[in-house]
């Protein structure tokens, strides 16, 4: 029988009702003691890292979710870490970075509702997420309403009901059904595991809406390493009267700063070349573009790659080199 780590971090499964709100208060062994069946799966052992809505998980607690894993890696065969649903897309991007390759599974789930009620997604998720921690399914991986989702694609949809997650301009990895894991694709996994413990957390995102200040641009790129432009559609910065963001772009990427230009919608991705708003950005040094990763990947990617290298060349090789299927286009066609 396969022996399983589970971690708790916290977020709505662990949570309880106080007089203020809900709050994680219970700790992995209480979980687990909600799922007795799961001893027919798989062994496990639990050990609490953190308690903490995810709201308020930062990039410190990626690393010692990392170091957490590292330190127990060779005594377990697979790792399910319980999270929040907020920021478990970023938390699952960011390990999908720092832990590459990995042959073990390490799975990420979390539910809506909170284990200890009635009509509750709490049981039916951790016990998926013990089964796909148990299958040979390697990588970071995100396990949410019978759906397995590659860690580097996943985002939260919706904020209330079961199907809180989607695989963003990626295949879902299998689905659970009736109890047995379905694979759809098989990833491979060969080298590794690879540890990273340095993130550069000077990382800012700014979100376009009609009539962006471009103080409001050079206000963030001022305080940044790097900053992702969530633009319109397939992507280009706004030259209304008066302003250029294009301008600014180009002064602060001459200064070292990086620049990568994603979209605010959810599918399909960047492709910056298309008009005339975006086009005058392609080519420019310290510009990127985020092509089909999200938002979560591209923010951990940057972490991960300005924790490494300064070096404008290997940054942008760095980011365009895909990592766990985390970038297609063009990288991979
Ligand atoms: N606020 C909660 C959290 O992210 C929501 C959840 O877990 O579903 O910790």
């Amino acid at each position: 029988m396969k022996k399983i780590l589970m971690i708790g971090t916290g977020g709505t499964i662990a949570s309880q009702v106080t007089e203020n709100g809900l709050a994680p208060e219970l700790t992995s062994a209480q979980l687990l003691a909600h799922i007795p069946a799961i001893s027919g799966i798989c062994e496990v052992e639990s050990l609490q890292l953190l308690n903490l809505d995810s709201t308020n998980i930062a990039p410190r607690h990626w690393l010692e979710m990392v170091g957490c894993i590292r330190e127990h890696y060779e005594d377990y065969d697979g790792f399910v870490l319980t999270h929040g649903t907020d920021t478990m897309a970023y938390t699952a991007a960011a390990l999908s970075y720092l832990i590459q390759k990995s042959p073990k599974p390490i799975v990420f789930t979390g539910a809506q509702k909170p284990i200890g009620f009635d009509v509750t997604d709490s049981k039916m998720n951790l016990t998926d997420a013990f089964r796909t921690a148990a299958s040979s399914l390697p990588g970071v991986s995100l396990v949410f309403n019978g759906k397995v989702i590659l860690g580097t694609r996943a985002q939260k949809i919706r904020s209330k009901s079961f199907e809180a997650f989607s695989s963003i301009n990626y295949p879902f990895l299998g689905v659970l059904r009736d109890g047995v894991l379905l694979r759809y694709l098989h990833e491979s996994c060969e080298g590794g595991p690879v540890f990273y413990d340095q993130l550069n957390t000077k990382v800012g995102l700014l979100k376009l809406i009609p009539g962006t200040e471009q103080a409001l641009l050079d206000y963030l790129l001022e305080r940044c390493d790097a900053l992702m432009i969530e633009s319109f559609g397939v992507g280009g910065l706004p030259d209304y009267e008066g302003s250029d963001f294009c301008d600014s772009v180009c002064r602060w990427t001459e200064r070292g700063k990086l620049v990568v230009l994603t979209t605010q919608v959810q599918n399909e991705g960047s492709d910056l070349g298309i008009y005339h708003v975006g086009h005058r950005l392609k080519g420019v040094p310290g510009v990127l573009e985020a092509f089909d990763m999200t938002t979560e990947a591209v923010t951990a990617k940057l972490m991960w790659i300005l924790g490494q290298t300064r070096d404008p060349a290997e940054i942008q090789r760095l980011f365009y080199t895909p990592v766990a299927h985390d970038i297609l286009w063009p990288a991979e066609c």
